[in-house]
């Protein structure tokens, strides 16, 4: 295996075990290896300090052990067994959820690697060249692993692993159980029913880690006015509509998840009276509302920094959005507001949200702070393995 030397004193963060080599820190790459190679780590004194991939870029080795012998032929099968544990301690699968975050990278020691569970189809997204490369391997560990209760893995990592242009990555399934057919799955989420599409619908095709601050709109959605922006394919609407509320408005740019939630609303035997979806900008839907039209609002925007040289633009537009938000609901109502950039700290979130709160001079107290859920795990040497935050705000 090639060996990479770090620069003296640049072997700290990996003795706190903490996942990444920057390439600023290496001083010497013994021999040339190709991306996705399996990659020694040494320190600038030649010890030994850990094992991973190696890639070009700005980091320049993801680590998988920093046990030399660990990379036996049973390495996945062993790190995906106990990704599974974990989700099993934490109650996942249960009787009323069936789909789950089964691999969630660095989180799970497998940086670069996303398995999303639906009912016993695992959708795969590589974000490395390692992992990517590693694909059938992974394929083999979950065959091995969950046996009958595996029906497809499919691997939807071209729009995630960094190839360079010119290579045309394809989508498709690594393995299908016999009579296995169809490209979307009715999952279960504390008790209400999606339908998933990973080949057509957004990242894996749904997004699980919504599911516990799902459960907290359902528990304070009763009888109120309910405003779902960014809906996606519904699932806040749907644990609102089960728990009673007034009406609820979704709205979402994309028309392909619009037609996704109508569906989902019909499985779930709503009376489409009390549902309307907007194909609409989100921004824009808020500024022509009356104000006062609804008494909880959820506010779920996508990514806006995906890097750090975004987020002073990323800062202003989560502070406009709030600002409507906070503008238009009624008084004595909740807001639920999101930031799953992983740039923007929960600290300055926070200041985002009360810098947007100021511009409405409307009195505002924070009810709850919101996180990701236990399948989502963060490795706790790794803290920026926490993305998702959010807050709920009463607005008097
Ligand atoms: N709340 C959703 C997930 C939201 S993901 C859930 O629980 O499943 C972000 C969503 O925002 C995507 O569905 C995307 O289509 C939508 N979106 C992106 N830009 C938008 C905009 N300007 N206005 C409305 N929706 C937008």
């Amino acid at each position: 295996m090639i060996g990479i030397y770090l620069k003296r004193g640049r072997d700290e963060s990996l003795r706190r075990f903490h996942p990444w080599v920057f390439s600023g820190a290496v001083a010497r790459t013994a021999g040339s290896p190709a991306e996705g190679d399996l990659v020694e780590v040494y320190s600038a004194e030649g010890e030994f300090l850990a094992v991973g991939h190696y890639q070009v870029g700005s980091i320049a080795v993801r680590i998988l052990s920093f046990d030399r012998s660990a990379l036996d032929p049973d390495f996945f099968v062993r790190m995906i067994s106990r990704a599974s544990d974990v989700r099993r301690a934490a109650g996942l699968p249960s009787a009323e959820t069936d789909c789950f975050r089964l691999v969630h990278g660095e989180g799970d020691s497998l940086p670069g690697l996303i398995i999303d569970w639906y009912g016993g189809v695992c959708v795969m997204q590589a974000h490395s060249v390692g992992m990517f490369r590693a694909r059938k391997q992974i394929c083999a560990a979950l065959q091995s692993i969950f046996a009958d209760s595996l029906k497809a893995v499919y691997d939807k990592s071209s729009g995630t692993a960094p190839f360079k242009a010119g290579l045309e990555l394809v989508d498709g399934y690594l393995y299908k159980s016999e009579g296995f057919t169809d490209d979307e799955q009715t999952v279960m989420e504390n008790g209400h029913r999606f339908i998933v599409d990973w080949t057509g619908g957004q990242k894996t095709g749904f997004f699980l880690d919504q599911r516990e601050n799902r459960a907290s709109v359902g528990r304070l959605s009763a009888g109120r006015r309910v405003l779902n922006l960014f809906c996606y394919t519904g699932g806040f609407s749907i644990y609102a509509l089960a728990a009673g509320a007034a009406f609820v408005d979704s709205v979402d740019s994309s028309a392909r998840a619009m037609d996704m939630l109508a569906r989902n609303v019909e499985l779930n035997g709503f009376d489409a009276s009390r549902h309307e979806e907007h194909c609409a900008d989100a921004i824009e839907y808020l500024k022509n509302c009356p104000k006062g039209r609804y008494d909880l609002i959820i506010v779920d925007p996508p990514a806006f920094a995906k890097h750090r040289g975004a987020l002073q633009n990323a800062l202003r537009a989560y502070r406009r959005l709030n600002a409507c938000a906070i503008d238009a609901v009624a008084p004595g109502g909740l807001v639920f507001t999101y930031s799953c950039s992983q740039v923007v700290d929960r600290d300055t979130f926070a200041m985002t949200v009360f810098s947007a709160a100021a511009q409405t001079g409307r009195k505002v107290r924070i009810l709850d702070r919101l996180n990701q859920p236990a399948d989502h795990c963060v490795n706790i040497y790794h803290p920026e393995g926490e993305y998702l935050k959010g807050l709920l705000l009463y607005v008097e």
